[in-house]
């Protein structure tokens, strides 16, 4: 077995992690996963943490599941991967199906691919190329939101809306029309009120509709994540929104591109943040959860009327021209499967809504300490907002690293998290008891009051 010393040294060497300033990496001890179980991480040197994040908003069930790993291993005794280019495998048949009745009526294909950025690629370029099908080729625009995250590829930052990801890359990006947000919205839907909800939502609504009016004819779709905006900032949408939004695009006639990514699979208490207010939309996009938290798989689904446009003959040039080369791997399909079994078999969603309720009051009581600003959650997804002062919504400045201070405190107490700048990120596995939600909350509490009274 290789020892600590040597894989702390490679790390530093070698690697280069994700969203990390490097430097600040290079001075610090970092925690080497070993081992899961259930909703427990266990570092090389045998420290338990609760995974307060879910493995980045991926994890369903816990980790090292009897279930998925006896599904994953019986897989890979018959075939770890093999095409779907102009071939087909009995995994991802059965999921395709399976997705196809478990989301909202009327999406009835299934494109696989491997993460969420490029289920939202595809989206987009399905959206764009369903319009010169059929014959308005003009629509050329994406309508998305300010505090949008839809991945790191060129196109789905073209729709994004955090501006600290996207400046930089500016140049590369697609022009599209980014409806801004109203000064009122992140205050507007705290835990506690939702005073500003009808005013945020008409101010969205209204931004939507002058935009699909002043490009008549030329909105290829509206993009969006459903209820709530995760990488943002973990940002309630207003009740209704996403509704009205839909039945705008329909009127307009133009695509609804929700991103589910993060929401999906029962994040938001449903299997789907759609279902909440009775939307199918044209497209919608799958990844985070779909394979338990296993392995890397996304979907992109849709309806006939836009599967249909891409058919004839074969010197037509219609086809949908795009594929990543691992789409539909039957490892990933097989545990997405079994993902799903277990949500029937275990009945999850109507279990899940006493934890969610535990959750939403447990979150409660974080008013009570002096620097947290703002709580917000939707299902077992929560963001809880810390400021300098909260009387005056005055930020701590963004060189004070709050939420990464905190995060390094709820560490040593024994839970991972990421936080999102100044917002401690709380999604645990769905399959967290009510006593390890507590023991979880109970860490992030202290810590907060730890170091917020430094
Ligand atoms: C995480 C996320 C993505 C990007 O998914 P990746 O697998 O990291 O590419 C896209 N949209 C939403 C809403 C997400 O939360």
């Amino acid at each position: 077995m290789i020892d600590k010393e040597t894989l702390v040294a490679w790390d530093k060497r070698y690697l280069w992690h994700p969203f990390t300033q490097m430097q600040d990496w290079l001075t610090e001890d970092p925690v080497i996963i070993e081992r899961g179980e259930g909703c427990y991480l266990i570092d090389i040197d045998g420290n338990r943490y609760i995974d307060g994040i879910a493995s980045m908003w991926t994890n369903v069930h816990g980790h090292n599941h009897p279930e998925l790993n006896t599904v994953l291993k019986a897989q890979l005794d018959k075939i770890a991967h093999t095409t779907l280019l102009g071939y087909s495998n009995i995994p991802a048949i059965q999921l395709a199906q399976k997705l196809v009745e478990i989301t909202p009526t009327g999406l009835n294909k299934v494109f696989y691919s491997d993460n969420g950025s490029t289920a939202v690629e595809v989206a987009l370029k399905m959206a764009y190329q369903y319009w010169q099908h059929r014959g308005e080729p003009q629509r050329k625009l994406f309508i998305h939101f300010d505090n949008a995250y839809h991945g790191d590829t060129i196109g789905a930052m073209s729709v994004g809306g955090i501006d600290s990801f996207h400046t930089t890359f500016d140049s590369l990006l697609f022009k599209g029309i980014r409806v801004s947000a109203p000064e009122a919205y992140r205050s507007s839907h705290t835990i506690n009120a939702a005073s500003n909800d009808s005013k945020v939502k008409t101010h969205w609504l209204n931004a939507v509709e002058r935009a699909l009016s002043e490009h008549k004819g030329q909105i290829a779709g509206i993009v969006l994540e459903p209820l709530i905006q995760g990488a943002g900032g973990m940002l309630i949408s207003p009740k209704g929104f996403l509704k009205e939004l839909a039945a705008l695009a329909r009127r307009w006639e133009t695509l609804l591109i929700v991103d589910e990514v993060m929401t999906g699979f029962g994040r938001t208490g449903k299997m789907w943040a759609c279902e909440h207010e009775g939307v199918t939309p044209d497209l919608l996009c799958t990844a985070k959860g779909l394979a338990a938290g296993y392995l890397p798989l996304a979907a992109t689904l849709t309806t006939d009327e836009i599967y249909n446009a891409f058919l004839g003959e074969y010197r037509d040039l219609k086809t949908f021209f795009h594929g990543h080369t691992f789409t539909g791997n039957p490892l990933a399909c097989a545990v997405a499967l079994e993902n799903i079994s277990i949500f029937e078999r275990e009945n999850l969603l109507s279990k899940l809504q006493p934890i969610i309720e535990h959750f939403r009051n447990r979150l409660q009581e974080f008013y009570e300490l002096q620097h947290v600003g703002d709580v917000r959650v939707c299902g077992l997804a929560a963001g809880v907002e810390l400021m300098k002062d909260p009387d005056t919504g005055t930020p701590y400045p963004f060189e004070e690293k709050i939420g990464l201070q905190v995060c390094k405190e709820a560490l040593t107490r024994g839970a991972i998290l990421r936080p999102l700048v100044n917002t401690i990120v709380l999604m645990p596995p769905l399959q967290i008891s009510i006593s390890e939600l507590d023991a979880l909350m109970d860490i992030v509490y202290t810590s907060i009051e730890t170091v917020t009274k430094k």
